[in-house]
């Protein structure tokens, strides 16, 4: 067995990064930027109103007291989008609406709020003196010309998406998003809803696979299912190291009588090919090579569902988010209060329990395990969203600490959860 620090470094190794590529902006949420984004242009582009209000000259309502208020005479009206015309003289105010230019010789603006109309709008009435610059909006105020608008290895949010349309701009130069694909291997697998012959069963990997490559916003490319046969596997290996940037295989790389998915491997990657006993529980079959003719890698995981996912994110998550560029390749672990026992027995490996991880009331993470902890038992693992790794040993007792690592993002404030709650 080797430890899975190991094993990680070995497959990070053989995960290039994958070269820039302009890519559209409405397709661009989630990418790690390539080469730094520069603005070119100021926003806001204009000086313009924060407000719904009057703009004016702030010298004109210098002398303005509650008894003694000043009257200006209003020239015109300035929605967002128009622009007056005139510039404001002595004496004079525009009504101006939330994002209208701000009209030549005005210099602030006072809110619909603190002044009152007269003579149908022909006046204003400013009962207190408005300081210049309020409720004005300068150029550059948000991004000026020059600034960096998104640093290298910036994984992109909505808001950057918006920053970059304030520029003008369609395209960003980002590492692409990694084409993932994925296959599943056995005799016994079918895809389809009709009934199951004696000894078959569904395929549940290739659909997990392909969710969870979905949810890391890679590009999912669904390679099927091939029976336990040198031939068809090799054509397809050869098939998906020209379609995808990474495959993913499940089953036939433990040590049975049909686990040829380790020979086909061996085979179709020039010797690069490493099948590994890895030093945790579950996943401890691995198998990670970089297919022929290609830079594609290939990741062999094992058949049982669990070991698939636990496999997932212990050694492909990592390696494909740093194809995709990312710098930051592993998941959040905290240390969480043990809500019952987390016993185990010492075997030279990692034990990565299934789990589910709340938030209490207190900030302190609290882990419970779920009920089912086989490699098979797929129910528990869907109910879970942490693994908590136990070290070789013996494990904690409830009340002892635990590292806890946070597998399902959508699920990580999870204070709704109930650990138990699933049990019989
Ligand atoms: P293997 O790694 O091929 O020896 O398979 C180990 C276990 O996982 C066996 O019980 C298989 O039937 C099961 N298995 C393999 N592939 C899948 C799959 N795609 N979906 C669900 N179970 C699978
Ligand atoms: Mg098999």
């Amino acid at each position: 067995m080797i430890p899975l620090r190991e094993a990680q470094d070995f497959v990070l190794e053989a995960c290039a990064t994958l070269s820039p590529h302009p890519v559209p902006i409405d397709e661009a949420l989630g990418c790690v930027v390539a080469t730094p984004v520069l603005a070119t242009e100021p926003v806001p582009p204009f000086v313009n109103s924060s407000r719904d209000g009057y703009a004016l000259r702030a010298r004109d309502t210098e002398a303005a007291v509650d008894r003694q208020p000043v009257r200006l005479t209003v020239v015109g009206s300035i929605m967002a989008g128009s622009t007056l015309d005139a510039p404001i003289e002595v004496g004079q105010a525009a009504r101006i609406m939330t994002g209208a230019p701000l009209p030549d010789g005005a210099d602030a603006v006072c809110m619909l709020e603190d002044c009152a109309d007269e003579a149908g709008g022909g006046v204003v009435v400013i009962g207190h003196p408005v300081t210049e610059g309020t409720a004005v909006r300068l150029v550059g105020e948000d991004v000026a010309a020059g600034d960096t608008v998104a640093a290298a290895g910036t994984v992109l949010t909505p808001g950057h998406i918006g920053v970059l349309a304030n520029q003008g701009m369609d395209e960003v130069m980002v590492h692409p998003r990694p084409r993932v694909g994925v296959l599943s291997t056995g005799d016994e697998l079918v895809s389809t809803s009709g009934p199951l012959a004696p000894g078959q069963i569904r395929d549940a990997n290739r659909r997990v696979l392909l969710a969870l490559v979905r949810r890391e916003g890679w590009i999912p490319v669904d390679l099927g299912i091939v029976g336990d046969d040198e031939e068809l596997l090799t054509t397809a290996l050869e098939d998906a190291a020209t379609a995808c940037d990474v495959v993913i295989t499940t089953g036939g790389v433990s040590v049975g009588d049909l686990d040829i998915v380790k020979v086909v491997l061996a085979n179709q990657s020039g010797g690069t090919m490493r099948w590994m006993q890895v030093a945790i529980r579950p996943a401890k079959p691995f198998a990670f090579g970089v297919l022929d003719g290609s830079d594609t890698p290939v990741f062999g995981l094992p058949g049982n569902p669990v070991s698939a996912m636990v496999s997932f994110e212990l050694l492909v998550r990592p390696a494909v988010r740093r194809r995709g560029g990312h710098r930051s390749l592993d998941r959040p672990v905290v240390s969480a209060r043990a809500e019952s026992d987390l016993r185990r027995r010492p075997d030279g490996k990692t034990h990565f329990v299934r789990a589910l991880g709340s938030l209490d009331q207190h900030g302190v993470w609290r882990v419970c395990p779920v009920d089912g902890q086989d490699s098979h038992q797929l129910r528990a693992m869907a109910d879970a969203n942490a693994l908590a790794i136990l070290p070789d040993g013996d494990g904690v007792w409830a009340g002892g600490v635990v590292d806890l690592m946070l597998i399902d993002p959508d699920r990580i404030s999870a204070s709704t959860a109930t650990p138990g709650a699933h049990r019989r």
